[in-house]
């Protein structure tokens, strides 16, 4: 790291943004962040986080003088030279990337020789090239461009913005892509990471490739899981059996009922609709989606098929809404889902999760009752679902949430529970890619 670091810009503080300018000011960089939405703008300067992010919040904090947020640019182009964009591009009405708040951006930079936009959003393959072209058209000769894909997960983004298992830039070999490798080069040495510096296009690739391979696995694990219940296998001994051969590896290799998030989803839809535009229909992504979409059902299949086909007056417990643990995210979380379907159903839901307030998800639930706390949550239930394998949910008395139930089904949706504890109780486990167990089974 050089001894006094050329201060930086961030435009967008959301997941990315946040982290990346709290983990630039951690390593002594004065960071100017630029946020469109005031309220976010006040909250931030008082050290207040707009979501939550294990540990997050004591990094902003403890950086609060290197970090300055300001809703225009002004600052930022008077102190950095690298703007790193971090702004949302969720998925558009038609499936493509919704690209209007990166457009802002391109549109909000004036014409410099000096600045460059770093892209840590996530774009579709050949964004960087149209960005360049609209500089072009819109007279701002000189500015540069570097790709710069982000590959932090929420839930421990603060400990893989320190410790990435590689960099990739993406440049045209110019100033701009060797101020990049400049600030990344020290902690890939220090870290013995690759730095992969290569084209902007492929390093755009890279980002998309990389979220649908990993979609796809899940995917695929999926399916190995639904086949498992058919002959009578357990998917969690399968995948034990899998994960130590290093060029399948255990990592995403746990089945359950489907992922979610803002990034999965939109990004594998982004690569399809990218390929279709381009005359080419990437197959396997399509198949990947669909698998994921149905997977979300299983639970209510599996409900019905326990309670003789129908689930009018039944109260289903569902345990976590975010779509996975130490997240407030619910941004394409199975719990959207499986409460719908399970209201449309004619069930009554109670609902629970340690992050995600009723305020905020109140108008995703429907008529669904927010308890206060997990056995809040589980009281009266016919069954209980787990969404989100949180530790305080796996780590449940299980004979107390027997004699709260009404029922005595316990649905795992992630594998997460040990069967062993829940039948102890007088409870029926039933998870994913594995038989029901309604007695203890010897390991
Ligand atoms: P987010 O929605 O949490 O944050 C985006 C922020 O940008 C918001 O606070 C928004 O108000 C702000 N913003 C929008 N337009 C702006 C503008 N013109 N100027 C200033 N601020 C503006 O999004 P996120 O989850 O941080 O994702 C950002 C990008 O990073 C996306 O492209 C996403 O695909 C990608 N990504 C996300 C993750 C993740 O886990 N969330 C991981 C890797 C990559």
């Amino acid at each position: 790291m050089l001894e006094r670091p050329e201060p930086i810009a961030v435009i967008g503080t959301g997941y990315v943004g946040l982290v990346t300018a709290a983990g630039f000011a951690d390593l002594g960089f004065e960071v100017y962040c630029v946020e469109r939405r005031q309220v976010i703008v006040d909250q931030l300067q008082a050290g207040v986080i707009p979501f939550y992010e294990p540990g997050l919040e004591e990094m902003v904090r403890r950086n609060l003088e290197r970090l300055h947020f300001s809703t225009g640019c002004g600052d930022a182009l008077e102190h950095a030279r690298l703007l790193f964009v971090a702004v949302g591009t969720p998925r558009g009405d038609d499936g493509n990337a919704d690209l209007s708040a990166v457009q802002s951006v391109v549109d909000e930079i004036p014409a410099s020789t000096r600045h460059a936009l770093v892209m840590k959003s996530t774009v579709p393959a050949g964004t960087g090239a149209a960005i360049k072209r609209l500089f072009t058209k819109q007279g701002k000769h000189g500015l540069g461009y570097v790709s710069c894909p982000e590959f932090l997960k929420e839930g421990s983004a603060v400990d893989d913005v320190a410790n990435p298992d590689r960099v990739v830039i993406g440049d045209d070999g110019d100033w701009a892509g060797d101020a990049v490798q400049a600030l990344y080069a020290p902690l890939c040495a220090r870290l013995g990471i690759p730095l992969v510096r290569i084209d902007v296009v492929s390093a755009e690739m890279v980002k998309l490739a990389s979220n649908a391979f990993l979609a796809t696995k899940i995917s695929f694990i999926n399916e190995v899981a639904n086949v498992c219940e058919l002959v009578g296998a357990d998917v969690t001994n399968v995948a034990m059996g899998m994960a130590p051969d290093p060029r399948i590896g255990g990592q995403f290799l746990q089945a359950g009922i489907g992922y979610g998030g803002s990034c999965f989803s939109k990004d594998v839809e982004a690569l399809r609709r990218l390929a279709e535009n381009c005359g080419y229909e990437f197959r396997l992504l399509k198949a990947g989606t669909e698998v994921n979409e149905s997977q979300k059902g299983r639970v209510v299949e599996k409900l019905l098929n326990h309670f003789g086909g129908s689930l009018t007056g039944r109260t289903i417990c569902l345990l976590g809404l975010a779509f996975k643990p130490d997240t407030d995210d619910m941004r394409e979380a199975s719990s959207r889902v499986l409460s719908r379907e399970l209201q449309t159903s004619g069930a009554a839901v109670a609902v629970f999760d340690p992050k995600v307030t009723e305020k905020t998800a109140r108008r995703m639930m429907g008529t669904a009752r927010f308890a206060t706390d997990a056995m809040d949550a589980v009281d009266g239930a016919d069954a209980v679902v787990l969404v989100t394998e949180w530790k305080e949910f796996v780590d449940l008395e299980w004979s107390e949430v027997a004699d709260r139930m009404a029922g005595t089904l316990v649905i795992d949706g992630r594998n997460a529970l040990k069967p062993n504890l829940i039948v102890a109780a007088g409870l029926l486990y039933d998870g994913i890619g594995r038989a029901p167990y309604s007695t203890p089974i010897e390991v």
